[in-house]
């Protein structure tokens, strides 16, 4: 279970709202029941049941049961798409292993407004459900001209162009990276040659098929895991 305040040991946890319900309401757990617990910086611990109250529940932390894993250096860079499309990416995010998830905005975007409490909801999800110790960090919409122009000089920016271009696999490189993939309608002609002039970007494509971002996405994402993550 994550909980958003920092862990250590001998820490006491009162926790109320959705995690108290869960733990009481739905898992009906009771005081001396064992709970794991992460906090997304020091790793995993191993939590015991002290008191249920009506709407919390205290915990007594009792041991470290792992740090917080390694995340590969993968950014993506997604084009807000509508609501369930978007959840569902930051859910494959966080299950594939990515670190920062950046929703960008470009000129076909047509999804203006995000949630992000919502979105890292989803996150925080998929995290308890595959067991991580590491949540990836949700940036704040920005901008695509604004992404561009203060591009880390040693991050690759993998940009998935359905016009073509290398062979995913071939264009993986070690080293810190960015998948970027476009909203539903694709990129202005003035965002690819911007996209392009950017000496960090490569072209790459995923097939000869036309995919939904939500695909192009989870696909760049697995190709670059396994061919670089671990
Ligand atoms: N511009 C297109 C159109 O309206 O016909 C479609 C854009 S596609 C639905 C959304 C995004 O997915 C693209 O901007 C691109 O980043 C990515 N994408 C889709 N298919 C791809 C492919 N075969 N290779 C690389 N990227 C792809």
């Amino acid at each position: 279970l994550f909980v958003d305040q920092p862990l250590g040991p001998d820490a006491t946890i009162l926790l109320d709202g959705p995690a108290a319900h869960y733990l009481t309401g739905v898992m009906r757990l009771k005081p001396g029941a064992p709970v794991k617990l992460f906090d997304d910086v020091s790793g995993e611990w191993l939590a015991e049941v002290r008191d249920v109250a009506k709407r919390s529940v205290t915990l007594g932390i009792s041991a470290h049961l792992r740090p917080r894993e390694a995340v590969p250096d993968l950014w993506l860079l997604a084009a807000p798409i509508k609501k369930g499309r978007i959840d569902w990416v930051a859910e494959k995010s966080c299950e594939l292993g990515v670190a920062r998830l950046m929703p960008v905005l470009t000129q076909r975007t047509i999804v203006d407004r995000l949630n992000l409490e919502r979105l890292r909801a989803h996150m925080i999800e998929a995290a308890e459900q595959c067991g991580r110790t590491a949540l990836p960090e949700l940036h704040e919409p920005i901008k695509l001209d604004a992404a561009l122009r203060d591009w880390p000089a040693g991050r690759a920016l993998i940009f998935a162009d359905e016009n073509g271009g290398a062979p995913f696999i071939e264009a993986v490189k070690p080293g810190p990276a960015a998948i970027l993939i476009g909203p539903e309608g694709g990129f202005t002609a003035e965002e690819r040659a911007a996209i392009r002039a950017l000496p960090q970007a490569v072209g790459v494509s995923l097939g000869p098929r036309i995919l939904r971002a939500d695909t192009a996405m989870a696909a760049a994402v697995s190709l670059w895991m396994a061919a670089a993550g671990d």
